[in-house]
C-alpha cells in the first residue's frame, strides 16, 4: 500500500466486497500460528455476524495452545476433512487470505484458491506479497496481520459487530505475534489497536495465561533439553542454535507447536543477536530463524533456506540431513560475520 488515496480505494474496494458477498471463505496459512488464527476467527466472527455463510478452512490443524480461543471448534481442516470443501469453494463469492504473502503457504488449498473465480481479498503484514487476490491490504509496519484485520473492521464501517470473542481473537493474534507486545514491530497502532480490544471486554491476563501457560509436561521437558543440551553458542557470530532430530520430538511424545517460541531463547543470552532452530521432520528439516537489530532473517532464509519472512522473524527448510543442514548453516555464518558484529 502506499498513498493515503491508494489505501482508500482499497478499502472502498473491499467494503464493497464485504457488503456485497453471500458465500465467504476465510484462509489462513498453513500450520497457522497465534497470529494467523486469531486474525482469521476475528474477521470470519465479524462477517458471520452479518448473517451471511462464512466458512474458516485452514490447510491443516494449529497448536493446542490455541484452543482457548472463542469459535475455533468451528474451523475446517481441510487436511482432514473430505466432504464439503469442493461445494464451499464452489459456492464461494469471497475469499479472504489473512497472514501470509506467497500462495503455496496455503498448500493443499492453493488450487482451490487459484481455480475459484470468487473475488479474493489478502489482509497481510508480510513483505511483497505476491498477486494471488484482487484486493490487497498489506504493510509491513503493522505488528500482525491481526492489527490489520481489526483496523479494515474499523474502515469498512464493520465494528459495530465486534463483540468479547471476535476482539479476544484479535487480541490474542497481535499478542502472540508481538511476544506480547515487546518486539520492535509495535507501534503505536498496534497499543490503539489494543487498547481498542480492551474496551469490548477481552480478558488479557486469562488470554495470556490460556496461550502461554499451558505446558504439557513433555514440553516442557523438550525445552530443558533444547537449551540444556541441544544449544550451540557460538560467540564470534553472536549466534546461537537449537537443534531437535525426529527421534527426540519422538522421546517427547512432540505434538504440533511444542517447539512453538523455542528460537526466542537463544536472544535472551547477553550478546546474541541472531537465533536459529533447526527440527528434523518427516520430510524435510523446518528452520526457524529470529534477530534482534537489523539484521535481516528474511534475506537469510531466502537466500540460504527456500524461505521467507519478517526482518527478525522468518523461516525457511531444507531437503538435506540435520547435520548437513547445520553444518551448512555454520559454514555460511562466516559470510555474514561482519554484519553480525556491526
Ligand atoms: P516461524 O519461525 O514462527 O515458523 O515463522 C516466522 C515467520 O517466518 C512467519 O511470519 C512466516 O511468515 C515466515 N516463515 C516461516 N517459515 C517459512 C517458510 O518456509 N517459507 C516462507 N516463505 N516463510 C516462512
Ligand atoms: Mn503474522
Amino acid at each position: 500500500m502506499e498513498s493515503s488515496n491508494e489505501i482508500s480505494l482499497v478499502i472502498q474496494n473491499i467494503k464493497e466486497a464485504f457488503d456485497n458477498a453471500k458465500n465467504i471463505i476465510v484462509i489462513p496459512h498453513s500450520y497457522p500460528d497465534g497470529d494467523a488464527i486469531g486474525s482469521a476467527l476475528g474477521i470470519y466472527l465479524t462477517l458471520k455476524a452479518t448473517n451471511k455463510k462464512v466458512s474458516l478452512i485452514s490447510p491443516n490443524g494449529f497448536p493446542d495452545f490455541l484452543k482457548c480461543l472463542p469459535h475455533c471448534d468451528e474451523i475446517i481442516l481441510a487436511n482432514k476433512t473430505k466432504s464439503n470443501i469442493d461445494d464451499l469453494f464452489n459456492k464461494a463469492d469471497l475469499i479472504i487470505c489473512v497472514d501470509f504473502n506467497m500462495a503455496n503457504r496455503m498448500e493443499n488449498l492453493e488450487n482451490y484458491v487459484k481455480q475459484s473465480k470468487a473475488l479474493k481479498i489478502l489482509i497481510d503484514h508480510h513483505p511483497e506479497p505476491e498477486n494471488f487476490c484482487d484486493y490487497i491490504y498489506q504493510t509491513t509496519q503493522a505488528s500482525s496481520a491481526a492489527e490489520l484485520v481489526f483496523d479494515v473492521i474499523e474502515k469498512t464501517g464493520y465494528k459495530k459487530y465486534i463483540n468479547t470473542e471476535i476482539a479476544t481473537n484479535i487480541y490474542a493474534g497481535i499478542m502472540t505475534d508481538t511476544g506480547c507486545f515487546s518486539y520492535s514491530s509495535s507501534n503505536p497502532n498496534t497499543f490503539r489497536v489494543a487498547s481498542e480490544l480492551m474496551k469490548y471486554g477481552v480478558n488479557a491476563d486469562i488470554v495470556y495465561d490460556s496461550i502461554y501457560n499451558n505446558f504439557s509436561f513433555d514440553r516442557m521437558r523438550l525445552l530443558g533439553l533444547s537449551l540444556n543440551e541441544k544449544m550451540t553458542y557460538l560467540p564470534e557470530y553472536k549466534t546461537a542454535y537449537i537443534t531437535l532430530s525426529a527421534k527426540e520430538l519422538k522421546n517427547y511424545s512432540f505434538k504440533a507447536g511444542d517447539t512453538e517460541g523455542f528460537v526466542n531463547y537463544p536472544l535472551s543470552i547477553k550478546g546474541v543477536i541472531f537465533s536459529a532452530i533447526f527440527i528434523e521432520k518427516a520430510n524435510n528439516i523446518k528452520i526457524s530463524f529470529r534477530s534482534k537489530g537489523s539484521f535481516p532473517v528474511n534475506k537469510f532464509a531466502i537466500d540460504h533456506f527456500n524461505g521467507g519472512g519478517h526482518v527478525n522473524a522468518a523461516g525457511g527448510e531444507s531437503y538435506e540431513n540435520l547435520n548437513d543442514c547445520v553444518n551448512k548453516f555454520i559454514a555460511l555464518l562466516k559470510n555474514y560475520e561482519d554484519d553480525l558484529n556491526t
